[in-house]
């Protein structure tokens, strides 16, 4: 059963704060949606911190090797 953590990033392309469901029960995840401001593709890393909190990263697609 997964738990959905509701977190705000800033996309990398436009700056606007967005809200992102992260389903905590995976430990690290990779994947990419599209800015729901400006439809751009963003990268997310997601690693889950001890506390159990996701820990997000974004990222613009030419950031990421
Ligand atoms: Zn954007």
């Amino acid at each position: 059963m997964g738990t959905l953590e509701e977190v705000e990033v800033s996309c990398p392309y436009c700056g606007e704060a967005i809200e992102v469901l992260i389903d905590a029960s995976e430990p690290e995840q990779k994947y990419i949606e599209d800015c729901q401001v400006c439809c751009r593709p963003i990268v997310f890393r997601v690693a889950m911190t001890p506390t159990g909190a996701p820990e997000v990263g974004v990222y613009s697609e030419d950031d990421v090797i």
